[in-house]
């Protein structure tokens, strides 16, 4: 058994109901059983600035999946809740987006999965929810907290509590 935190994130139509059936989707089949759950943040787009702001929560739970089964189940509720990828550009707008950021203290490099998440560190809208559930938590390859993660982003940008995920 494996814990593991989720970053999801949303930021066309339903934004919250997609968050909330990513959670329930997860769940079918016993395969990942959420434990905590961040607040609901509003954050603003990081990396692709033409789209709309997004919704995005850290998820902590329990698996009995692999890594690289874990992300396949992720990919595949990202299908279900109509992720649509041609003639999106890189970090452009998405129903769910489902990314794994850490899976136990693991380091994982493979072509298709890299575990911690690569750019979790540069992003305020995953350090912020980390904070509330893990901020003392190690990142497992540079060593620093999530707190300290935190205090050295140049230039975060803007996240605004939303309210809780409500699932
Ligand atoms: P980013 O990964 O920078 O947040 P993104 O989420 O928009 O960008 P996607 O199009 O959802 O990118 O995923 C691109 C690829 O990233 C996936 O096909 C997957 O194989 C790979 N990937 C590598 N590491 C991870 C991880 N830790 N979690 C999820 N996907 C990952
Ligand atoms: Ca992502
Ligand atoms: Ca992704």
């Amino acid at each position: 058994m494996a814990v593991v935190y989720l970053s999801l994130g949303s930021n066309i139509g339903d934004r919250v109901g997609y968050i909330q059936q990513a959670v329930k989707l997860l769940q079918v089949g016993g395969n990942v059983n959420p434990v905590r759950f961040s607040t609901l943040y509003e954050t603003e787009p990081w990396g692709n600035k033409h789209q709309e702001w997004f919704l995005n929560a850290v998820v902590e739970a329990k698996t009995i999946l692999s890594p690289v089964e874990l992300l396949h189940h992720c990919q595949d509720i990202e299908q279900k809740l109509g992720r649509v990828r041609e003639g999106v550009p890189h970090w452009g707008q998405r129903t769910v987006d489902i990314d794994i950021l850490l899976y136990n203290n693991d380091i994982i490099d493979l072509p298709e999965l890299t575990i911690p998440h690569k750019h979790m560190h540069k992003r305020a809208f995953v350090l912020v929810p980390l904070l509330e559930l893990i901020p003392l938590f190690k990142h497992p390859v540079t060593g620093k907290t999530m707190s300290e993660l935190h205090d050295e982003l140049a230039q975060p940008e803007d996240v605004f509590l939303y309210g809780t995920i409500g699932v």
